[in-house]
């Protein structure tokens, strides 16, 4: 048997806490850690929708990449959206742990799995502390592409049709920023390491000025799209640790933003 505090255990090793932002709220949020644990589902996020497929696919736990609650709650009601999933989750006693930000910058967290998946060498963290551990990654491409081509690649990896692009489609690319989801602050580490191109889920208007101006091309998958894909592979590698569990990603989540 496998409680709860089993799973949680072994993700806070996959995805570190002390890796998280310190604004950030991660760990288990919701739940009983002596309980048993016998269906997993891992979302991007908590909504109806996926709160919906938990109840009825009869999971115990939910590890969603993105936290909730996040905020302090001070009165648990239906009169929000937090409040009325939150009284949803537990009348079927289902737990929930976020790892978010731990996730983004674990060592095969998002942003490494993004790098790599984009043929990245020599992929090293945007951020870092001395021990070489830290937020967004940076790498080089073995041969050149243009700011074009790169989105190409982009597109193919992250599955999608459309991306939005700053910078001259020709300009060539060879030294590539990566960070998942709302990660326009990242943008002067990148420019000061020299990276050409920066890929990021989504950001500003006016980081998008910067960029310009600062010569980084930017790749924006939209913030679904750079982080979804991780959630898949976070219920693969679940499975693989616990081949006993029912295991997986939900099925029932979309990104909001659709093109008209
Ligand atoms: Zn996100």
């Amino acid at each position: 048997m496998h409680t709860v505090d089993n799973v949680v255990a072994f993700l806070e090793q996959f995805a570190p806490p002390e890796l998280a932002e310190d604004w950030d709220n991660v760990g288990l949020l919701v739940g009983d850690r002596a309980r048993e644990a016998r269906r997993v589902m891992t979302c991007l996020t908590v909504t109806p929708a996926t709160t919906a497929e938990a109840v009825a696919e009869q999971a115990d736990l939910i590890v969603t990449h993105h936290p909730m609650p996040f905020r302090p709650v001070k009165r648990l009601t239906a009169d929000t959206t937090v409040g009325r999933l939150l009284l949803e989750l537990t009348a079927a006693r289902i737990a929930v742990f976020s790892p978010h930000t731990a996730f983004d910058s674990a060592p095969e967290g998002i942003n490494q799995r993004l790098a790599a998946g984009l043929g990245l060498r020599g992929i090293w963290p945007l951020v870092c502390d001395e021990s070489g551990r830290g937020a967004g990654r940076w790498g080089w491409l073995p041969e050149p592409l243009s700011l074009a081509g790169m989105a190409e690649r982009v597109k193919a990896f992250l599955a999608i049709e459309r991306l939005q692009m700053v910078g001259d489609p020709g300009r060539s690319v060879r030294t590539v920023a990566v960070a998942c989801g709302a990660a326009g602050e990242f943008l002067n580490a990148a420019r000061d390491i020299g990276c050409e191109c920066m890929v990021v889920g989504e950001t500003q208007f006016h980081t998008c000025l910067e960029a310009e101006a600062a010569n980084v091309g930017l790749l924006l998958p939209g913030h679904f799209a750079s982080e979804r894909f991780a959630v898949e592979c976070l219920a693969d590698v679940l499975a693989e640790q616990f081949p006993e569990l029912g295991i997986w990603a939900a099925k029932n989540e979309q990104d909001p933003l659709r093109w008209a």
